[in-house]
């Protein structure tokens, strides 16, 4: 589940269309029927402030401020982006992708100095009808690939549950920079220029 920032950044970046098309429909999203969502291949992307999300945030610092859209279009961090689409596979069972992003405020547990990090998932799960066919979530079996993980068949299925359980997975449990300055001998206490500033995409949003 880690990511290395130079493998994050280059999706994010690649993907800041997606973002800004997700923004066309801010606020949280809304529950849908799952199987049918998945069997008719529909697709919804929007944009929400990741304040919004309680289970995720507890214990982690206090988020960047998005009240809005324009504020969302202004700055990458305190914002969720994400797409669900459904898709329908001659005999395969109905499946839907999610894609989610965001950039989260934690704190580096070796200088215990801020760490903006990067999520970028995409996750294929089969959309299941029977309760007894359900993968148990929280097992500890190593992630296979080639299996996809269950959601069970919900008519009012809440997607911003599943947003919020993936961000809680991929954030790491003991988040550290990668060049932390805290690991750098006393003789070289000169601080190393992080290599991802949390505001450099900020900047170069406003710079253009
Ligand atoms: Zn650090």
């Amino acid at each position: 589940m880690t990511i290395d920032p130079t493998e994050a950044i280059r999706p994010w970046d690649e993907d800041r269309a997606w973002r800004m098309a997700c923004l066309a429909r801010w606020g949280m999203p809304k529950t849908v029927d799952l199987q049918r969502f998945a069997r008719e291949s529909q697709r919804v992307d929007g944009a929400f402030a990741i304040r919004r999300l309680v289970r995720l945030l507890e214990g982690l610092p206090e988020q960047s401020l998005v009240r809005n859209v324009s504020v969302a279009a202004e700055q990458d961090n305190g914002v969720v982006w994400y797409s669900l689409t459904g898709q329908m596979q001659l005999g395969r069972k109905p499946q839907v992708l999610l894609k989610v992003q965001a950039q989260i405020l934690l704190t580096c547990q070796r200088c215990m100095q801020p760490l903006i990090y990067t999520v970028n998932e995409s996750v294929l799960f089969d959309v299941v009808r029977q309760e007894s066919a359900l993968n148990d979530a929280n097992d500890a079996e190593p992630f296979d690939p080639e299996t996809p993980e269950e959601l069970m068949a919900d008519p009012r299925f809440d997607i911003e549950q599943l947003i919020e359980d993936q961000l809680i997975l991929a954030v790491p449990y003991v988040p550290k920079h990668e060049n932390c300055t805290a690991a750098a001998s006393p003789s070289q206490e000169e601080p190393e220029t992080p290599r991802v500033s949390p505001f450099g995409s900020l900047a170069a949003l406003k710079g253009r």
